[in-house]
């Protein structure tokens, strides 16, 4: 897998896109550089999404040339991770900068992935904001998230305000600033961007309120406090303050080593099985709950995000045809699966037409967990002695 420019980026042990976590869980940060950094699909593919905005930001901003812009843009778009989607989503950030800047009478200052520097609150830590914006006395922090799993709100929220501190302390010399405006882009999320806003002085006051918890953080002080910060710690897997919140397992006391063994994996395993059913059915109650009027404390029912269907795809497929758009545009056209096939032709058919001549190829099962006594041989990664010397040598 070809590295991606954007992933080379330094991170500060309190790197703001972990604020949310280090600020309310202090050792976090400390015990997250003992642990391996395991970069996902999705978070290399959101770098890459990143390289493209920026990208487009430069050839209307720097004026990068056209021949430098398509070269780029064709080596990213040849890229593993490249989705077509992601022109789209990344036109849609742009697009917003875009408007924020029309919203000037007279072009503001704008800087795109600007290193930032937040020594004045937070000890050893810089970030790298995504866009900057700043005229007529407004400072606009703009960030771009590729993520879908987890919505992220501007509002309050201290990695872009930790931006926002770093923005006034490169340009208010050069520039007045009174207010800050703080927008995240998600298009996989959101179809208009979060945004949020709040005065120079209550930023400032927010950055010495949390001068205390970053030197606590930074000194790996505090207590372990789990929530839904935990999602992107590196050891959410198996902290221990997080899985006696989530068990309430009062038999793992406190004052052990902060992460658990695998001989105590074992028994959490066993002591959580079918917790996410559980969980998923209880969520579905109180849903029920409060939909038809009743109480639950701290939850409410939302409207989730809406989907677009056809009014009647009968006629909405007739009128495409009739201006012309060919009908394998409008339909997939998908194989069936060997499984689906023998359903399709009868067992017998789907033996003497497919399977007999060696059409078919049987693929081991992706491997999974299962209890001792399962009836299942158990298998394992490793190269077993008799399996090395029987090899043929070459
Ligand atoms: S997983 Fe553990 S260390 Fe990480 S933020 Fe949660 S409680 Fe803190």
């Amino acid at each position: 897998m070809s590295e991606i420019a954007h992933a080379d980026r330094a991170h500060a042990l309190l790197s703001p896109s972990g604020a949310h976590r280090w600020l309310h869980c202090t050792p976090s940060a400390r015990l997250e550089a003992t642990l391996p950094d395991s970069k996902t699909e999705a978070s290399r593919r959101g770098e890459l999404a990143h390289e493209i905005s920026e990208l487009k930001l430069q050839k209307i901003f720097s004026g990068l040339p056209t021949r430098s812009f398509n070269a780029s843009l064709k080596k990213f778009k040849g890229h593993e991770l490249y989705e077509p989607i992601m022109d789209d989503h990344t036109n849609a950030y742009v697009d917003y900068i875009q408007s924020i800047v029309h919203t000037f009478p007279s072009p503001p200052y704008v800087v795109i992935e600007r290193s930032v520097d937040l020594t004045d609150f937070v000890p050893e830590s810089s970030g790298t904001s995504d866009c900057i914006i700043i005229g007529g006395g407004k400072l606009h922090v703009i960030d771009y998230k590729n993520g879908q799993g987890v919505p992220v709100p501007a509002e309050d929220n201290p990695q872009m305000k930790l931006y926002a501190l770093g923005a006034l302390k490169a340009f208010s010399l050069l520039f007045p600033i009174t207010e800050v405006h703080l927008a995240i882009v998600q298009p996989k999320v959101w179809d208009q961007p979060s945004e949020w806003s709040l005065p120079v002085a209550d930023l400032l006051a927010w950055g010495e309120s949390i001068k205390p918890i970053a030197q606590a953080a930074f000194n790996g002080e505090g207590e372990y406090s789990s929530g839904d910060h935990c999602g992107f710690c590196r050891a959410r897997i198996n902290c221990r303050a997080r899985v006696e919140h989530m068990l309430d397992a009062s038999s793992l006391a406190p004052l052990k080593p902060p992460l658990i063994s695998w001989g105590e994996v074992g028994e959490v395993l066993r002591k959580a099985e079918g917790i996410d059913k559980w969980y998923k059915a209880l969520k579905e109650a109180a849903l029920a709950e409060v939909l038809k009027g009743g109480q639950v404390a701290g939850w409410k029912a939302v409207e989730g995000r809406g989907g677009r269907d056809y009014a009647n795809m009968d006629a909405a497929f007739a009128h495409l045809k009739e201006k012309g758009i060919e009908e394998a545009v409008l339909y997939e056209r998908k194989p069936l699966t060997p499984p689906q096939l023998e359903e399709a032709l009868t067992k017998k058919v789907y033996k003497e037409l497919l399977e007999e001549p060696g059409h078919v190829i049987k693929r081991a099962g992706t491997p999974t967990l299962a209890h001792e006594d399962d009836k299942r041989p158990a298998i394992t990664n490793q190269v077993k002695p008799e399996d090395a010397f029987s090899a043929p040598i070459e």
